[in-house]
């Protein structure tokens, strides 16, 4: 009696050694795999995120720029998120820029909730099918902007320039000159600082007011509604509906020349990126910069035209 009671204890110790056992054994099987469906969704997340990088800017570069950023401010490099994205898989290959780059870039948004960055289609003008709006971030500055509008004096071509309201403190005479010339002038924020003008739609609308007092001081009246976003608009649907509702337009853009992709891009590369990212766009509005470092870009300038003039686009202001 007593040698089965002893029997039973021990079987029963044996089942609860084997139940246990098994549960442990159950408990690692299901952590691992949770610990691998972890790591395949984080790691397809991350080749989502590099997909959109790249057409816009590689992250190094951006990175480099944000560093030349903080001694100069219009050195920053624009965004290039929107447009040029999805279509042109060239775009795709190239070292990266903003924005533009695979599709045969959604024209600077087009799409019907986007309204606000359309370009515009002028009333009482016949619109020509094919149009190109040269466009120029980040400046004014001495040693690019003067170069930039000499060549379109000479070549006779109307263009847009998205200035910073610090820059047009610095170098008012530069924005004057832009406005007598017949270009139009958008406005591009005050500091042109991500980290001020994205901390709220709020802030970002109290910079771009601030650069427009700038401007308005300056040149007098002008379309103070019409703005670009430092970076573009991409993905930054507070701010477009803020700037919306405050009654501005903004404008991104559908082709580039990538000259803020890298610190110093070569006069081939910046014609590379742009026939890359035209494609067969009817309405071209191409991101360029005059921001002091920016030299390269009105040396590729008249190349850039006269492949536009060739191809017969009619070249118009914002
Ligand atoms: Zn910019």
């Amino acid at each position: 009696m007593k040698k089965s009671r002893l029997n039973r204890r021990k079987y029963q110790r044996r089942n609860k050694f084997i139940i246990i056992t098994s549960l442990f054994i159950v408990c690692i099987l299901f952590a691992g795999i949770g610990i691998k469906f972890t790591l395949r969704a984080k790691a397809s997340s991350e080749n989502q995120n590099t997909l959109q990088k790249v057409p816009v800017s590689t992250t190094n570069n951006q990175s480099i720029q944000h560093n030349n950023t903080a001694k100069n401010k219009a050195d920053k490099p624009p965004a290039v998120q929107n447009t040029v994205s999805s279509n042109n898989s060239a775009g795709n290959n190239a070292p990266s820029s903003k924005n533009a780059g695979n599709n045969p870039v959604p024209p600077a948004n087009t799409s019907s909730t986007d309204k606000g960055s359309e370009a515009p289609t002028p009333d009482n003008e016949e619109v020509p099918n094919k149009v190109a709006y040269l466009t120029f971030d980040d400046g004014p500055s001495v040693n690019v902007t003067p170069k930039v509008l000499d060549i379109l004096k000479q070549e006779n071509v109307q263009a847009t320039f998205f200035v910073i309201g610090s820059m047009c403190e610095e170098n008012p005479e530069l924005l004057k000159r832009e406005k007598a010339e017949g270009h139009s002038i958008g406005n591009h924020t005050y500091s042109h600082e991500y980290n001020i003008v994205y901390s709220s739609p709020e802030n970002f609308i109290k910079d771009i007011k601030k650069s427009q007092d700038v401007i308005t001081k300056i040149i007098g009246t002008h379309d103070t509604s019409l703005i670009r976003f430092p970076g573009g608009s991409f993905g930054r649907h507070s701010y477009k509906d803020a700037v919306s509702k405050a009654g501005y337009r903004y404008i991104d853009w559908n082709c580039l020349t990538g000259d803020a992709e890298v610190s110093r891009a070569s006069v081939d590369r910046l014609l590379l990126r742009f026939n890359e990212t035209m494609g067969n766009q009817d309405k071209l509005i191409i991101l360029m910069h005059d921001a002091p470092y920016k030299t390269t870009t009105p040396e590729a300038l008249p190349q850039i035209i006269k492949i536009l003039k060739d191809k017969g686009y009619t070249f118009k202001g914002l």
